[in-house]
């Protein structure tokens, strides 16, 4: 997985959104305290209006219980009226108030005493007297609680005096149902108590009470009906919903506290994993091992960034790829498919295997896998995760040192085959030389015996030659395996190149092949051993040959009956001259210098491998150069190119064997 670069800003407001997700359990006692403010609003609105309503119905309560007062004292009044007029018929004193009904009945109604009054307020009678009192009236009338009134009505000059109980007239002219509700009280106008419905009058104006006063007005001048609410109804704020509410946002607070105890044991625990993922992805970027994760079907679940780099693709490109992968070898597809059913199939080599891959520019790359099993957190296993190393560096080093232990084998075997020509040059050379001393003898002695048959004189002539020629060669060759200088001198390449293909005449006409020359004329002279250059090009020679002859004619292009060999010489360069050996043969089929001039390199049955290589040696001796290609006759071509002559060289290198045979002499 490749790690994304944050821009500044986007990191700023990505640590914004973390430290305000941070703050996230407070959410819900937020939402909980806009809810219980809403309730608490709602609470109060309902309570106020609540309230005028009580209030509307207090007035409304007070004004017909006033009604209901005045009409009562209205009655009282009328009765005592009534009672007036029959006065003056009656006897002046107690018993003549005491004859009258309306004041039997009136006492035991609300009054409390009846008194009747001259014009000089001397009191002609009254009731009740003390001892008459007992009997008529009940109790309560006599001892009833508050003050008193009175109502006063004029008799002639006289005056009749009643005096009632407030506190009866308040029971008796309040229908019982506000008396349940309210506290009434008649109050004069210094606030003290006239009368009261309860035993222990209560001043209504304590705080919170809901009150109304009204004035009575009328039959009692000065005093005014106070209502108040017996059961003060409690403040909204300990109505039961509120209470309720309250005990909800106990209950949030608790489970605001538990929700961020909660949240930050999740954010300890989520940064502590980001440390984590950040410390692994940093581990497995930096791994010098690919690692590659992929499900039971074999689709790519997983890549680190040492895998994407090995094979050229991308995380994006890789992760959820399904077989075949675009990094398997082409030329490979079944083996591979093969090998990855086996794979899934857990039956991959414990130690692991080694497989081929392509990076996505070509590049073949061998790579080591180990496969293991891909386990979740429930402990099942999903897939396999391979972990891969490159090996292609340590491949190629193998590849090299066993290249360069074959090479040194070869050197040691080229070293031993030197050590046996030069052996052998040594022991051929005596019988050549005894063969050349017999040519002589013989020669000169059928000089001395005057034979003078010219063909047999010519044989021997020429058996002499080829055994002198035996013996340089094989001298030379010696001279050359024991690293001894050759023997340079100017030498025409032309002429050395037709001395070759001479003494090869008899192979080429074998092989019906034909020779062309295309030698420039006026070619500069080579500096060089004529006789190792002449062995070099018998070899070229001989090979096209046996190029030529290894086609079967059948194989042969239309109208080419024979082989054919051109050998042009040309100036090569300024001061080089280059010669080619061309042939209508197979060809190369790609094969370069240096693989066909490896020692031991060959592709006849009965070939050494050791021609091109000695050839080679010899032009690079000879501080030339030597190339191969394809031919415009369509065979191969060998070419190569050897220094013109010039005196200094000469001089240069006949003092350099000076030297050399100086040393060999001390030596
Ligand atoms: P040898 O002749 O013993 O095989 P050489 O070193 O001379 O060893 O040649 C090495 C190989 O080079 C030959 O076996 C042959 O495959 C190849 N070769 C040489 N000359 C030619 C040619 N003219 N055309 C095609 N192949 C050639």
């Amino acid at each position: 997985m490749l790690v994304t670069q944050r821009y500044p800003s986007a990191a700023g407001a990505h640590t914004r959104w973390a430290g305000l997700r941070r703050k996230l359990w407070l959410l819900p006692l937020l939402a909980s305290l806009v809810f219980v403010g809403g309730v608490l609003a709602w609470a109060y609105r309902a309570d106020r209006a609540e309230r005028e309503d009580r209030r509307a119905t207090m007035i409304t309560d007070a004004l017909s219980s006033e009604a209901q007062l005045q009409g009562l004292l209205t009655v009282e009044r009328a009765r005592l009226q009534d009672l007036a007029r029959q006065l003056p018929r009656r006897a002046h004193n107690t018993a003549g108030l005491l004859a009258s009904t309306e004041v039997t009945e009136g006492l035991r109604r609300l009054w409390l005493s009846v008194t009747w009054l001259d014009a000089n307020n001397r009191i002609l009678a009254h009731v009740p007297e003390q001892n008459t009192l007992a009997g008529v009236l009940p109790g309560e009338l006599i001892d009833g609680p508050g003050l008193s009134a009175h109502l006063t009505q004029p008799v002639g000059a006289e005056r009749l005096v009643v005096r009632y109980s407030p506190t009866l007239l308040l029971r008796r002219g309040i229908p019982w149902w506000l008396a349940h509700k309210y506290d009434m009280q008649l109050i004069d106008s210094n606030e003290q108590v006239i009368a009261s419905l309860d035993q222990t009058p209560l001043r209504t104006d304590s705080p919170g009470r809901e009150s109304y006063m009204v004035s009575v007005g009328g039959n009692m001048p000065g005093a005014f009906l106070e209502l108040g609410l017996r059961e003060a109804p409690p403040p909204f704020w300990r109505t039961l919903p509120l209470v309720l509410m309250a005990g909800f946002l106990g209950l949030m607070l608790v489970a605001t506290l538990l929700l961020r105890r909660q949240v930050v044991r999740i954010s300890r625990a989520e940064s502590a994993w980001r440390t984590e993922a950040a410390w692994r992805q940093a581990m497995e970027d930096s791994a010098l091992v690919g690692l590659r994760a992929r499900d039971a079907e074999g689709r790519i679940l997983y890549v680190n960034r040492t895998f994407c780099t090995m094979v050229g693709l991308s995380a994006e490109q890789l992760v959820g790829l399904e077989p075949p992968m675009p990094y398997w070898p082409p030329d490979e597809l079944d083996e591979v498919l093969l090998r990855h059913k086996r794979n899934l199939e857990g039956k991959a080599p414990r130690d692991g295997y080694e497989a081929l891959w392509c990076h996505q520019d070509g590049r073949r790359l061998n790579v080591m896998v180990f496969e293991s099993p891909l386990i979740d957190a429930h402990g099942r296993q999903t897939g396999w995760m391979g972990s891969i190393i490159d090996i292609t560096a340590r491949k190629q080093l193998e590849a090299r040192e066993r290249h360069q232990a074959e090479a040194m084998a070869q050197q040691s075997r080229l070293t031993t085959l030197g050590e046996v020509a030069s052996a052998l040059a040594h022991q051929l050379n005596q019988p050549l030389t005894v063969i050349m001393g017999y040519n002589a003898g013989l020669q000169r002695m059928l000089a001395d015996a005057g034979y003078d048959n010219q063909a047999v004189l010519h044989a021997l002539a020429q058996q002499g030659d080829q055994a002198a020629e035996a013996g340089r060669i094989v001298r030379r060759i010696r001279e050359f395996l024991t690293r001894r200088a050759p023997q340079r001198e100017a030498c025409d390449l032309g002429a050395i190149a037709r001395r070759a293909a001479a003494l090869l005449q008899r192979d080429l006409q074998t092989a019906d092949v034909q020779l062309h020359w295309a030698l420039a004329a006026g070619l500069p002279p080579v500096f060089a051993d004529p006789i190792l250059l002449e062995q070099v090009l018998i070899n070229l020679l001989r090979n096209a040959v046996d190029a030529i002859t290894g086609v079967a004619v059948a194989d042969r292009p239309a109208g080419a009956a024979a082989g054919r060999i051109r050998i042009t010489a040309q100036p090569g360069g300024e001061r080089f001259v280059r010669l080619d050996v061309e042939d209508n043969g197979p060809g190369l089929s790609g094969r370069t210098v240096d693989n066909l001039s490896a020692p031991f390199y060959s592709t006849k049955s009965d070939g050494m491998g050791m021609g091109l290589a000695i050839c080679r040696s010899v032009i690079e001796v000879h501080h030339g150069g030597m190339d191969a290609g394809s031919s415009s006759l369509g065979g191969a071509r060998f070419s190569f190119t050897l220094p013109v002559f010039d005196a200094q060289m000469h001089e240069a290198s006949l003092a350099d064997e000076d030297a050399r045979a100086n040393q060999e002499a001390q030596g």
